[in-house]
């Protein structure tokens, strides 16, 4: 059977779903997304996802969204029509397609929504048992990275350095040196005094919804958690690093532009977190 995709209230085969060439979020990348996890087929921490998008949305002025809890039937939709158990899925809401491209906004113009789910191994994570290595790149990004647009070209080149690097993930980083964020993930530090250090939300980065149920779970073990700027010296010198997605959960980070973070292997506090947020999604997800 194939994979069902949601286009404008409309459920459709993956490989039949289309939207306009004047669509703005062609156009424009004029739009935003979200992507959430899907584990034992329900979705985790929904509520924080959609508020962000509702948050988004608010930001770019895109009116006239279908609601909230008309997107996340969607979701629950698309996850059972496509029976998927573990995975994510992924949504897109732009300003639609108007009859000119024209960059003002358009009139009587109603968004594009479109979502669909993908298949993946969250829990059973090579990645989460060797560790990720990581490259610091640039940041290029533009100065709302706390809306999550759909405006990805600077990720996408930060991951395919990454890549060509052999590596799994890009660290952004400012011009003062302090690293932002992942190019799909907040980035995380524990310092040698057992810190819990992450970059404090603003326009800079996107504020992370597994990076929000990670810093409670840590501080309920009884580990300090500090927001504020680290630099690419200081995670160089960190006792165990890791990052944080809704796709990914958390990833112990091994090394930094070659660079061995602690012992080079997976540390134990990033092992425990993942252990705590799969508890917790496991948990949610149930009573949900
Ligand atoms: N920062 C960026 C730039 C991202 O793309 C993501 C993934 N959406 C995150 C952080 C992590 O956010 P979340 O935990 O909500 O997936």
């Amino acid at each position: 059977m194939p994979d069902i995709a949601y286009v404008n209230g409309a459920y459709i085969p993956i490989a039949e779903a289309r939207v306009s060439i004047l669509d703005r979020g062609f156009l424009f990348a004029d739009g935003v997304y979200e992507v959430a996890a899907v584990i034992d087929g329900r979705l985790i921490d929904n509520e924080a996802h959609l508020s962000r998008l509702a948050r988004s949305l608010r930001e770019l002025r895109i009116e006239n969204s279908p609601s909230m809890t008309h997107i996340a039937e969607v979701e629950a939709e698309l996850v059972a029509r496509n029976g998927l158990s573990e995975g994510l899925v992924y949504l897109q809401i732009t300003r639609g397609a108007a009859s000119d491209r024209d960059f003002g906004f358009p009139q009587d113009t109603a968004p594009t929504l479109v979502a669909f789910t993908q298949r993946k191994n969250i829990i059973a994570s090579i990645a989460a048992d060797t560790g990720v290595n990581v490259i610091t790149v640039p940041d290029l990004r533009w100065a709302r990275r706390d809306i999550k647009s759909v405006a990805l070209l600077a990720q996408v080149l930060a991951k395919q350095a990454a890549l060509e690097a052999g590596c799994q993930e890009a660290w952004m980083v400012d011009r003062d040196s302090f690293v932002t964020e992942g190019s799909s993930s907040t980035a995380f530090i524990l310092t040698k005094t057992d810190v819990l250090v992450t970059r404090a939300n603003s326009a800079e980065i996107l504020p992370g919804c597994t990076r929000k149920v990670v810093q409670t779970l840590a501080a309920r073990e009884g580990l300090m958690v500090e927001e504020r700027s680290f630099s690419v010296d200081e995670a160089y010198d960190a006792k165990e690093a890791f990052l944080t997605s809704a796709s990914n959960l958390i990833l112990p980070v091994i090394s930094i532009d070659g660079r061995a973070i602690g012992s080079g292997k997976p540390g134990e506090k990033s092992g425990l977190l993942r252990t705590l947020y799969i508890e917790w999604a496991t948990n949610a997800a149930q009573s949900s």
